[in-house]
C-alpha cells in the first residue's frame, strides 16, 4: 500500500517545535519579509507565511518596495532590518525584477538572519556538509517530511530532477550529505525516464505539470514533488499524482505536500537562530 506523505500533519510537528521554541522566550521574534514589486504568485506564498507566523506566534512584516526600486533602495531596506535588533529573521522574496541582482542583494542580509539559507555564508556551510547552517526551506522541509516517516536516506540512490539554486541543488548536496547516492537531472539531461526508474528517492522539482507520467516510476520508490503548477485553475504537482500514487512506496500530494513543510522549515529556521 502506498504512503501518503502529509505535510500538513509533517508541518505541524514543526510548527510546534517553534511554538516550544518561542515559550522559552520574554519576546515575540520577528520576521521581515522584503517584496519586491507585486508579482501575483509572490503575494500568495508571502500570504501564507503571514499565517503561518500568525499560527506560531511570530510577528510578520511585509516590507514592499516598488517593482522600480534601485539597487541601492533594495539594499537601503535590508540595511534597515539587519540593524534593527528587534528582527530576527529577514527574507527576500524571490524572484526580483531583472534590474536588480538578487545575490548580491541576498549577501547583503546578516547570515545571522538569513532564514532562507540563501546568504554566501550558509551556501558554504550547506557545501561542507557540516550540518552547522541554515538549510533552505524546502531542502529542510523534504528532510524532516523523510525522517517524518521514517524513511532512510543513507546508501539510497537519489535523483533530483531540477537544478535551481533554491531548490535543486541544495536539496542534492543535503541528501549527498546524509550518506545518499545523489544524481542531478536537468534540462540537458538524456534518458531522464531511465534516471528516474533507477532512483530509490525521486525529488521533482521543474515546475511542469503532471510531466512525470506512470511510464517513469516502478514499484517500491518514494516520491517528492516540490513541483506547484496551475493547471486549469487546480494547482498540481511536476507529477501526475492521480496515475502515479498506487504504483510507488510512498508520495507527496500536491497541494498539501512539500508545500506546508517549506514555510514551517522557515519558521524553524529562524526560531533555530534565535
Ligand atoms: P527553476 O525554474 O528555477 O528550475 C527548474 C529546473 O528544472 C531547472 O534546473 C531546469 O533545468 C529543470 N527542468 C525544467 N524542465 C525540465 C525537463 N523537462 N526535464 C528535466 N529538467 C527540467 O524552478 P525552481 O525554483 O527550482 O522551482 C521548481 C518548481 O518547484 C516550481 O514549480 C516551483 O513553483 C516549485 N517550488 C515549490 C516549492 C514548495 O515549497 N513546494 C518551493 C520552491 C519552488
Amino acid at each position: 500500500m502506498t504512503i501518503l506523505l502529509d505535510g500538513k500533519k509533517a508541518a505541524e510537528e514543526l510548527e510546534e517545535h517553534c511554538r516550544k521554541a518561542l515559550g522559552q522566550l520574554s519576546y515575540k521574534p520577528i520576521l521581515v519579509i522584503i517584496q519586491v514589486g507585486n508579482r501575483e504568485e509572490s503575494s500568495v506564498y508571502v500570504k501564507q507565511k503571514m499565517k503561518a507566523g500568525e499560527r506560531i506566534g511570530i510577528e510578520v512584516r511585509h516590507v514592499t518596495l516598488p517593482e522600480d526600486v534601485s539597487m541601492a533602495d533594495a539594499l537601503k531596506a535590508i540595511a534597515e532590518s539587519n540593524e534593527d535588533v528587534s528582527i530576527s529573521g529577514i527574507i527576500l522574496q524571490l524572484p526580483v525584477p531583472e534590474h536588480l541582482d538578487s545575490d548580491f542583494l541576498i549577501d547583503a542580509i546578516l547570515p545571522a538572519k538569513d532564514v532562507d539559507g540563501m546568504t554566501a555564508v550558509n551556501v558554504k556551510l550547506l557545501v561542507n556538509g557540516t550540518h552547522l547552517g541554515v538549510l533552505p526551506a524546502t531542502t529542510r522541509g523534504i528532510m524532516f517530511l523523510l525522517n517524518f516517516y521514517r524513511i532512510t536516506i543513507e546508501s539510497k540512490r537519489v535523483l533530483i530532477v531540477g537544478r535551481s539554486k533554491l531548490v535543486g541543488k541544495p536539496t542534492a548536496l543535503e541528501f549527498l550529505s546524509h550518506g545518499a547516492t545523489v544524481t542531478i537531472a536537468h534540462r540537458s539531461t538524456q534518458d531522464l525516464l531511465e534516471e528516474v526508474k533507477r532512483a530509490d528517492i525521486v525529488v521533482t522539482a521543474i515546475g511542469a505539470p503532471h510531466f512525470f507520467t506512470r511510464d517513469y516510476f516502478r514499484e517500491g520508490q518514494v516520491v517528492i514533488d516540490v513541483g506547484i503548477n496551475r493547471q486549469a485553475g487546480k494547482l498540481v504537482g511536476d507529477v501526475d499524482f492521480p496515475n502515479v500514487q498506487d504504483l510507488v512506496a510512498a508520495i507527496t500530494p500536491v497541494p498539501g505536500g512539500v508545500g506546508p513543510m517549506t514555510v514551517a522549515a522557515l519558521f524553524a529556521n529562524l526560531v533555530d537562530t534565535l
